[in-house]
């Protein structure tokens, strides 16, 4: 890997400002050419328990400095991001495969995420309420809640540590970053960053390891307050039931199966060219993308006909270090097999495969795009989570039927649905059971917006105003004697 900034490719964990190594190792492999990216330590109990007395070490000074300081250095390190935008991209691509130009918008998305809470530092504001009685006054302070745990996945290696991160930073929390196995130089590199902005030892830390021992002490250690996960929701399950005992304030971002509903009135070329973002941004490996087309039957032939025509025309499969490439590989066999068996129950149960099917031959975990048609509810895919390059067509008849297709999912995260009638669209908003809703549109995420689920989706949420609330702990001063004598 050829790096303007070398050092920004750290095989080593950092604890309380220091870089750790260890003799047990983890290897990162890329799965465009299944060739080593490096190595990270593998650590365990004792390190995660020496992150986490250096996160509660630190975290009365922090907590004390004031929040134009927190702010300010947060702003530091965005700039740094911002400045080595290029590296972090390469280092994103080697380890996860997504395309170049793709991890440059991560990078940037990163970084939005923390100049955004670069600036709600500085607006953590409490309350003054009247009280029932005379003579008393109720004051609302919000505070850091403390050690925060952030476990995150390697779909977005970034941006899913800066949402998590930036906000309990800017609060005035402590942060353990244990990002996924897949993915953790992304990581390490933004803690080089970090390092440089100055964020006092201990402040951040990244621990790389052995997922379920790191899991099992940061849930069930007091010190640590608060776990934010974004990953499976079998994982996040664990983490909810392993964080019961020390009853911790707890955040998940988990899977999604999101409907993708196109109704005869739309915008058909609209719809069509959000659906191709939607489907095939990091190779369908996100939580919110569309992982089911429902397509009322009027246009359902010609939604298909335009859809698959792009799919041939604009999709390319390669490397993501290749400039021509805008389909990376997945990240690994298992991501494969699971599409092969969802594609071969659909076949098996009665769908059309329209283009695609099939995995590409030779090294890399590379996938074609693939639409299929006349898919239904009986096949797998259209209750199981797909992360990959599959996109399935339901028919649909009337907006009773869409809706209830759309909400027969245990998931609640994301739902799409393309319609001019505006009575319809706040029907369905309304009435879709998920955390959020593109109108019109394929794409939603945005510092600026509150992302999270519901259902088996999780609970809680990323960016915005809100996303700070989850790093603070309210307190209520009664202040008594007030009345005149
Ligand atoms: P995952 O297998 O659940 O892993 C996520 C993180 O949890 C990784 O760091 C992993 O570490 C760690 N982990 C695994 N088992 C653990 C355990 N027993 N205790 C503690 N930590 C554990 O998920 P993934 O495959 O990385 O990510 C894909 C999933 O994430 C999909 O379901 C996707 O929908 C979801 N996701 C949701 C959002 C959202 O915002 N809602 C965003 C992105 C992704 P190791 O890598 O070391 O195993």
């Amino acid at each position: 890997m050829i790096l303007q900034k070398s050092a920004l490719f750290r095989q080593e964990c950092f604890i309380d400002g220091e870089w750790l190594s260890s003799p047990d190792l983890l290897e990162v492999i890329d799965p465009s050419s299944q060739r080593l990216v490096g190595t990270v330590p593998s650590l365990g109990e004792m390190e995660t328990r020496k992150a986490i007395s250096a996160a509660h070490k630190a975290f009365p000074a922090w907590k004390t400095h004031t929040a134009k300081e927190r702010s300010v250095l947060l702003k530091k390190w965005y700039e740094l991001i911002i400045c080595h935008a290029r590296d972090l991209a390469e280092i994103m691509s080697r380890e996860q495969g997504k395309p170049l130009a793709e991890a440059q918008r991560e990078v940037m998305s990163c970084a939005a995420y923390v100049e955004w809470f670069a600036e709600e530092a500085k607006r953590v504001y409490g309350d003054t309420i009247p009280m029932a009685q005379k003579g008393k006054r109720i004051v609302v302070l919000k505070e850091p809640i403390g050690v925060c745990a952030a476990i995150t996945p390697w779909n977005f290696p970034l941006s899913t540590i800066a949402r998590k991160a930036a906000p309990a930073l800017a609060a005035g929390c402590t942060v353990i970053v244990k990002p996924s196995s897949y993915t953790p130089f992304s990581a390490l590199a933004l803690a080089v960053l970090a390092e440089e902005a100055g964020f006092p030892p201990g402040t951040l830390n990244v621990i790389t390891g052995q997922a379920e021992t790191i899991g099992r002490i940061l849930t069930s250690d007091r010190l640590v307050k608060k776990i934010s996960f974004t990953g499976s929701t079998e994982v996040g399950r664990i983490l909810m039931k392993d964080s019961s005992e020390s009853l911790k304030k707890i955040s998940l971002e988990l899977g999604g199966h999101a409907p993708f509903i196109v109704f005869d009135d739309a915008d058909i070329e609209l719809a069509v060219s959000e659906a191709m973002i939607s489907k095939f941004r990091n190779s369908g490996q996100t939580c919110v993308c569309a992982n089911r087309f429902l397509i009322q039957n009027p246009i359902y032939e010609q939604f298909a006909e335009h859809f698959v025509r792009l799919v041939r025309n604009q999709l390319v499969v390669g490397p993501g270090m290749h400039m021509e490439s805008n389909q990376g590989p997945l990240i690994d066999e298992k991501a494969v097999l699971k599409v092969e068996n969802q594609i071969r129950d659909a076949l098996e149960k009665g769908a059309k495969l329209a283009i695609g099917g099939k995995r590409l031959p030779g090294k890399g975990f590379f996938f074609e795009p693939t639409v299929l048609t006349e898919v239904t509810s009986e096949m797998a895919i259209a209750h199981e989570e797909t992360f990959g390059p599959v996109a399935p067509l339901f028919r649909f008849k009337d907006e009773e039927e869409a809706l209830r297709i759309a909400n027969d999912s245990e998931y609640g995260l994301a739902a799409y649905f393309f319609s001019k009638d505006l009575a319809r669209a706040w029907r369905m908003t309304e009435n879709l059971e998920c955390g959020m809703i593109g109108v019109n549109t394929g794409i939603l995420s945005s510092e600026a917006a509150p992302f999270g689920g519901t259902k088996d989706s999780g609970m809680g949420r990323e960016g915005s105003k809100y996303g700070i609330e989850e790093y603070l702990e309210l307190k209520y001063m009664c202040i008594g004697g007030l009345e005149r004598m």
